[in-house]
């Protein structure tokens, strides 16, 4: 056979660094604060109605679009906003947000196009623009009065006659950073301006905490018609593994991304589309309560990795809080990363693999805090073995 078999354009894409800090998390024995995800389950409402669906016969594919009460349930979350979309041509499920981001980006996108990335950024942004045979142009968050901002100007400057779309990110994951409706507004500016495309992933709306608010960019005057806006059940009701995300847009953005997520999935996860409805309608308290907490488990974490000697960035958002490992001794994250589960048994993830510009993100980590109080204690405690 030819070597090698992949094709170029992915490549890049062979490993996550999630297998190989979770394999190194298991050989050591280590807590795993690398991979984000919660070590408790979502709304027994929820569970009950996904058991009830999958005993009632709801194991045969779905509609195309995905279930009419989950559509319906959608449309209604989406009030919250003061955004309306018809649940029939204006809301299309799919297999988490990661399939709706590949799904828009190869109907949208193609080769000869640029798509702009904000970076650091989610690990499958980077493949799937791949995938759509487009090519990323990538602008860093700066930091900036205590916070990861959005470099405006940078963005200005990376839209081109062949940028596309424009893909964004908030609440952000890795930098837990929450964009205000200021840079909303600039971004906006933009698209209007250039005609851009946005594909906003939106998976964290509900996991903010403070004062922060999350704003949809499709609610921003000019945007409503040019952005597709996706978000998941998983984040919001600790179901990650159920993947199911849904695209909310107009009518021809919409039968677009179907175009394309028809011929990757069709359809999937038949009966927890239900109970998710059941979620969006009744279990937002249950949110609620998961958003309280989570604020106080990042600041508990960072506490503790305050104590242990990192420098701790603030996070508005999501489930990492990302640290600055230079106040110990070290240059670069990733050797510590990769050291850590050995040395005292914790595992966490280098910000620079989620960037095209490592030296400049190399003194961060990531540390993911939705986990369980005592699993977040033995990790400081390990921690503190550092100094
Ligand atoms: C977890 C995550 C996703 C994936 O969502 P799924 O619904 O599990 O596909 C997408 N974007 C970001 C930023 C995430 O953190």
């Amino acid at each position: 056979m030819r070597e090698p078999v992949l094709v170029p354009r992915l490549q890049p894409f062979t490993s996550t660094i999630f297998a190989e800090m979770t394999a190194l998390a298991v050989r050591h024995e280590a807590v795993n604060l690398g991979q984000g995800f919660p070590d408790t389950d979502g709304p027994a409402g929820m569970l009950d109605a996904a058991k009830n669906a999958l005993f009632g016969g709801a194991n045969q594919y779905p509609p195309g679009p995905g279930r009419p009460e989950l559509r319906a349930a959608i449309a209604r979350h989406r009030l919250r906003y003061g955004a309306e979309y018809d649940p029939d041509t204006e809301i299309l499920v799919t297999a988490g947000a990661t399939e709706a981001i590949a799904a828009s980006l190869i109907a949208l996108t193609q080769a000869g196009d640029e798509v702009v990335v904000i970076e650091p950024y989610y690990d499958s942004y980077a493949a799937a623009v791949a995938m759509a045979g487009a090519e990323r142009r990538v602008v860093g968050l700066v930091e900036r009065d205590g916070r990861f901002a959005l470099d405006v100007e940078g963005l200005r400057a990376a839209v081109s006659g062949r940028t596309r779309a424009i893909l964004i990110n908030s609440p952000h994951n890795p930098t837990g950073t929450v964009f205000t409706r200021a840079e909303l507004e600039a971004v906006a500016a933009l698209c209007v301006e250039n005609d851009l495309i946005a594909i906003t992933d939106e998976v964290y709306e509900h996991l903010v905490f403070d004062d922060a608010e999350h704003i949809p960019l499709a609610t921003l005057p000019g945007m409503r018609e040019r952005t597709v806006s996706i978000s998941s059940a998983g984040k919001t009701f600790n179901c990650t593994g159920w993947k199911i995300g849904w695209v909310c847009a107009s009518p021809e953005l919409v039968a677009a991304v179907k175009a394309a997520k028809q011929f990757i999935t069709f359809v999937s996860g038949g009966p927890f589309q239900p109970a998710v409805a059941h979620a969006l309608d009744h279990e937002l308290p249950w949110a609620e309560n998961l958003r309280t907490s989570l604020q106080d488990k990042r600041d508990r974490l960072a506490a503790g990795l305050a104590e242990a000697g990192f420098a701790v960035r603030p996070t508005a958002g999501t489930y990492f809080v990302c640290v600055d490992v230079r106040p110990l001794g070290f240059e670069d994250a990733s050797e510590l990363a990769w050291e850590l589960p050995e040395r005292v048994g914790v595992a966490a993830v280098p910000v620079k693999v989620f960037t095209d510009h490592p030296e400049e993100w190399k003194h961060l980590l990531r540390f993911a805090f939705c986990k369980r109080n005592e699993v977040i204690d033995e990790a400081v405690t390990r921690l503190r073995k550092l100094r």
